[in-house]
């Protein structure tokens, strides 16, 4: 290990209370290349979570190599998942990465079982499994390969460009069984909102000009790619402008569908973001605690004006194919039931060949003004109908783990 002598101690047990009630924390580790991260290696006695079913479908499978997320998006639902481990939900999310370094090898056990029936299994539903720890850990290949030889099939989401390393190991194992990828990225430069907003809220993450990249890197494999256009911010992401240029470049990058949803504010998200707002923005403030004031959504008639606007976009730009998997939060596997794709990928994508020059596309007529203020909100605590892993109850939460 290339990082030995490099170890804070083996073990942390008075320092780190909550992990060391987790399981075996094999070693905390600091290194250079990683400035104020520290990874906290243990040993994971299982890697396949079972998420209970909030819907018609019964249930569905994640796995999460990592907790805790160094892409730091202020806004990012799994927060209060880390007060599990007695480490706070800022700065310690960001920088106090656990790393199950022995995911894979738990995960080809658990998938030898008689009893494993195949269910479609998601990456990346809560933390990002390509976050930068993913170079040097390299989890992610001995969990696709156990995946496709068990013919499970495979449903990713991230934002980490990191997803490129592994398209050959996807390629071949959507020989297999069905593989779905998606992107997510929610802020395009659409001349007022550009790379700084996207580098203040996700200071972590590839910029959205990296990320359209990987959509085209997949798609030009013969894969599908969608694009999470999640979350939209309200005052800052959500003129018709930005939604009508995402859609365009999400487009012309070769997404194959965009899904969307506005921000939820759990409560110890809603404190780190309104911290970031306060200093990048403090004029929304105001308006936000507004909004978030019956409680971690947005009142109804604020997700209804929202899906008002993007529908007819995501229409007219013809990205209308993905649908969110109700019990993950991740994208539909193309293998379940009643899914309006069912072929395996190898056969359903042909590859894709960027235009040299996308043109405007189909919602660029003149644009609407967006002004903030308009509307009245009126208060509402009742939840969205999307049930992405974000919305699950609270005391769900470490299931999701
Ligand atoms: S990439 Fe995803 S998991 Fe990571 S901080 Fe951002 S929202 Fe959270």
């Amino acid at each position: 290990m290339r990082w030995s002598g490099q170890e804070l101690q083996t073990e942390q047990v008075g320092a780190l209370p909550g992990l060391a009630r987790l399981n075996n924390l094999v070693r905390s580790v600091q290194t250079p290349e990683f400035a104020g991260i520290t990874f906290h290696e243990i040993l994971c006695k299982s890697a396949l979570n079972h998420v209970p079913g909030q819907s018609a479908l019964p249930y569905g499978y994640t796995i999460n190599p990592y907790r805790g997320c160094s892409h730091a998006c202020t806004y990012c639902f799994a927060r209060p998942t880390h007060q599990y481990l007695d480490l706070d939900a800022g700065k310690d999310f960001d920088s106090e990465i656990i790393v199950k370094v022995n995911v894979a090898e738990v995960l080809r056990k658990e998938l030898g079982k008689p009893t494993w029936g195949r269910h479609p299994v998601a990456l990346g539903t809560n933390t990002d499994p390509y976050q930068r720890a993913e170079g040097r850990y390299r989890l992610m290949p001995g969990i696709i390969a156990a995946l496709a030889d068990s013919k499970t099939p495979i449903s990713i989401l991230t934002k980490g460009t990191l997803l490129r390393r592994d398209l050959d190991l996807l390629v071949e194992a959507s020989e297999h069984v069905p593989v779905d990828l998606a992107m997510s990225i929610a802020i395009y430069d659409d001349g007022l909102r550009d790379d700084d907003l996207q580098q203040s809220v996700e200071p972590g993450t590839p910029t959205t000009k990296a990320r359209l990249a990987t959509v085209t890197a997949v798609r030009e494999r013969g894969l599908d790619c969608g694009v999470f256009l999640m979350p939209i911010l309200p005052f800052l992401t959500d003129t018709r402008a930005h939604l009508d240029e995402a859609l365009r470049q999400a487009k012309a990058a070769g997404a194959t569908s965009v899904l969307y949803s506005g921000l939820n504010l759990k409560p110890a998200v809603k404190d780190w973001y309104l911290r970031w707002l306060d200093r990048e923005h403090p004029e929304l403030v105001a308006r936000y605690l507004e909004l978030y004031a019956g409680g971690q959504y947005a009142p109804k008639e604020y997700r209804t004006w929202l899906a008002a606007r993007i529908k007819p976009l995501i229409r007219a730009h013809g990205l209308e194919r993905g649908i969110v998997d109700p019990a993950t939060g991740g994208l539909r596997s193309s293998a379940l039931p009643s899914s309006p794709e069912r072929m395996p990928a190898a056969r359903r994508t042909p590859a894709f060949t960027p235009a040299r020059s996308p043109g405007p596309g189909p919602g660029t007529g003149p644009m609407m003004d967006h002004r903030p203020g308009s509307l009245k909100w009126a208060r509402s605590t009742e939840a969205p109908r999307s049930l992405i892993a974000a919305e699950l109850p609270t005391d769900l939460a470490p299931t999701l783990f």
